[in-house]
């Protein structure tokens, strides 16, 4: 085991730095305070550039920061131009104040690894920090010292292109995961010496986008904001996390970058939470067509008032916060209090006293080996083995020809999936380079291209599968197919690639699917005609030599889904948390013309294709049945459950044991089942372990039917799992019938 790196808490007190903050903004004037609260963008996006040049800067930028009229920059990478801003403003504005540098480091950032819905496929959250710590080790070398990561918004609908930026559906792993990122971006021993500042986001409910649409109406019950949206960026803060970025949608009626009740009942109020609060790219001005703000003079008091910070881009604060504190709209005080906010942040990363960066040893923090193989080792374990019929895989290497078809099979740039603004797709490793490395003689084609609908070479592609033993094939979306502004109504395979498979698979000869994709898609019949299926997602730059080692056996998978595999895009939103209805599927529902009455579809099972938790390896893991040491248990406790792993196959693997709980009947409608624990463990052939988990019962709170978060008494069931679906449950009893506070 390595030691834990020491890490940054931006949420502790720091007497000394508010003193220091506290004097300089008695020296500032109102427009040098509001200049604090504005951060810009320093290039002019959608200029006409000549191809590959770099985009003008934007006029007025360096007067802007010489008066103090700006407090912090967006992704900008060049440390060069970081450290001509930052003297800019260091030496040359009146007070000195430093820069913040806020960038996308969503997954690496020159070592891109795989998107976040495949890292958290890992259930590996030490691994994460490490993969998060590396990230902004190369992020920090260039300057950057705030990163807008890590999206922690529950995701529960693969219409939703953002699904590959989060940990997927699951409100507990989302919060672990959310925590062990927030660690690693906040690692205070990165070589650079720098400091960086993790940004969760979107703050709140931005995961629930009505129909699965971009930006679209959310509107949630108090309930289910508390319970499913709200603990993941907890946990983060709870890790140390100082600041937080806005949603783009409204909640129930109230844009989330204006909405009084999330960022100051919730935030200030509720958590303490001492923080800053940054808006989405242009959020505040997005007021105007959500229809709360009649211009950007009202956009700017009610996001102010609200309790929102900095504004991100749009220019409502900087143009209007001055006459609207001159003529007592809005009082000053608000602006000293997110003014100190922001200065605090500064002060705790160090930026008065080293605001510049070390551009010539910049190039030598970036993909060197250690993080290299650290993005092929989450790679590996990202990867989620759906099926492998007949034990198809591993394959063999050297037995047999084999056919990789595909139009992702030679792709690089796809491969590093979506918000990969600093990662370079020259360095990415193909899936044909990495399959060539165990089978030299492979025949790769093509078979058309990811989004085209023509025929491409099909017939070529069907010869090469007839003169195989076994084909290999890459199917799946582009790096542009998901993330921002990605819905779809289809989530399946673009363009010719279902036909491309059909003709494939009517070849006869047995077919391993790789699916390359920043959401879980909607194939039933790839799968159904595939011998195997390795959901392998968007891998990052060693996902080639991932998942050739995968796929010959020189690594086991061990990833397990975290958002479910639908059946059909009509099942969606879906989860495995879900509640019971009056009328549960298989229930004694009334039986009426002959048909039951229960909560089912007609034409389609309720459950997904393959459940959250779900993934195999290749080896096989028995559990033995659930033992609950503590039967009874006072509300205030812990229960202990215990259950025999044991590895029974030939090979080594990884198993994540999950626990989930139930709490039988409660003061309001509970879901049938909660992930409250889990333990990957990599067990040898014939090893077994005990495998043990301490619940704490203020763990199985959650928002009361009089208004309150609590743990009620009462029976629950528990199982430790290999899934979501599987498992026979025990039970324990919470005793009492009064109610613990959160
Ligand atoms: C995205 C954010 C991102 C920001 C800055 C927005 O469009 O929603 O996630 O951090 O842009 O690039």
């Amino acid at each position: 085991m390595t030691r834990p790196a020491p890490v940054r808490d931006d949420t502790a007190p720091r007497p000394d730095l508010e003193a220091r903050a506290q004097a300089l903004l008695a020296q500032m004037t109102l427009e040098e305070k509001i200049g604090q609260l504005w951060q810009v963008q320093p290039v002019e996006l959608g200029a006409e550039t000549p191809e590959g040049a770099p985009l003008p800067e934007r006029p007025g930028l360096r007067d802007d920061i010489r008066a103090g009229r700006v407090g912090s920059l967006l992704n900008l990478a060049d440390p060069a131009l970081v450290n001509e801003y930052q003297r800019l403003a260091a030496e040359e504005s009146r007070l000195g104040i430093p820069l913040l540098i806020g960038a996308d480091v969503i997954h690496g950032f020159r070592t891109v690894f795989p998107i976040p819905l495949a890292e958290a496929c890992t259930w590996n959250p030490p691994l994460l920090e490490r993969a998060a710590r590396a990230a902004a080790l190369e992020a920090s070398a260039v300057g950057i010292d705030w990163i807008f990561a890590p999206m922690v918004d529950v995701a529960r609908d693969p219409r939703w292109g953002r699904i590959a930026e989060g940990s997927g559906e699951d409100v507990y792993l989302g919060g672990v995961l959310a925590a062990a990122r927030v660690r690693g971006f906040q690692a205070a021993d990165l070589e650079t010496g720098r400091q960086v500042a993790a940004c969760p986001k979107h703050y709140v409910g931005y995961g629930a986008a009505e129909a699965g649409r971009d930006y679209n109406t959310v509107d949630l019950s108090e309930r289910t904001l508390r319970e499913v949206h709200l603990p993941p960026f907890k946990a983060a803060f709870d890790a140390g996390a100082g600041t937080v970025m806005t949603a783009f949608n409204e909640i129930g009626g109230v844009p989330a970058s204006a909405n009084p009740f999330t960022l100051r009942r919730i935030l200030r109020e509720e958590w303490r939470w001492p923080g800053v609060t940054l808006s989405d790219y242009e959020s505040v001005r997005e007021l105007i067509p959500h229809g709360v703000a009649a211009d950007l003079q009202d956009a700017a008091r009610l996001s102010l008032t609200a309790g929102l910070d900095i504004e991100m881009v749009s220019r409502a604060y900087a143009d209007h916060l001055p006459e609207l504190v001159r003529e007592g709209t809005v009082p000053e005080a608000l602006v000293d209090e997110a003014t100190l906010r922001v200065l605090m942040l500064k002060l705790r990363l160090g930026l008065f006293e080293q605001p510049y960066v070390d551009a010539a040893r910049a190039e030598g923090f970036m993909g060197r080996e250690e993080t290299r193989d650290l993005a092929l080792e989450v790679a590996r374990q990202s990867a989620v083995l759906l099926k492998n019929g007949d034990g198809v895989l591993p394959l063999t290497p050297g037995a047999g020809r084999v056919a990789l078809i595909g139009p992702l099979a030679d792709a690089r740039r796809a491969l590093l999936g979506c918000w990969t603004l600093f990662g370079r797709a020259e360095e990415v490793e193909t899936i044909l380079e990495g399959v060539r490395q165990f089978a030299p003689d492979v025949a790769y084609v093509p078979g058309g291209t990811v989004r085209d609908a023509d025929e491409g070479d099909f017939a070529e592609a069907v010869r090469a599968a007839e003169a195989a033993d076994m084909v290999i094939l890459v199917l799946g979306e582009d790096d542009q197919m998901s993330g921002e502004a990605r819905s779809k109504t289809r989530p399946g395979l673009p363009g010719a690639q279902a036909r491309l498979a059909r003709a494939v698979l009517a070849t006869g000869k047995p077919v391993v699917s790789v699916i390359l994709s920043g959401r879980p898609l909607v194939i039933p019949e790839l799968v159904e005609g595939s011998a195997a299926v390795l959901a392998a997602w968007h891998g990052g730059t060693r996902a080639g030599r991932a998942v050739a080692e995968l796929l010959f056996g020189a690594a086991s998978p061990g990833g397990r889904l975290t958002a479910g595999w639908p059946r059909h895009v009509g099942q969606l939103p879906m989860t495995y948390a879900h509640k019971n209805t009056g009328r549960p599927e298989g229930g004694p529902g009334a039986v009426q013309f002959g048909e039951p009455f229960t909560s089912r579809y007609t034409d389609s099972p309720n459950t997904p294709l393959f459940p959250f938790g779900h993934g195999l390896t290749y080896t096989r893991f028995e559990y033995g049945p659930v033992r609950v040491l503590t039967p009874e248990v006072e509300l205030g406790g812990t229960v202990i459950i215990e259950a025999e792993l044991t590895n029974v196959g030939e090979r080594a693997g990884a198993e994540v044991a999950q626990l989930y709980v139930r709490d039988l009947v409660g003061s309001v409608t509970r879901p049938v089942r909660e992930l409250r624990g889990f333990i990957r463990a990599e067990l040898a052939p014939g090893e077994r372990r005990t495998l043990r988990f301490e619940v704490p019962v203020s763990s199985l709170a959650f928002w009361r039917a009089e208004g309150s978060w609590g743990a009620e008494a009462g029976e629950f069931h528990v199982w430790i799992a290999p899934h979501s679906a599987a498992g026979a449950p025990g039970t324990f009893r919470v005793l009492g019938s009064a109610e613990t506070e959160q």
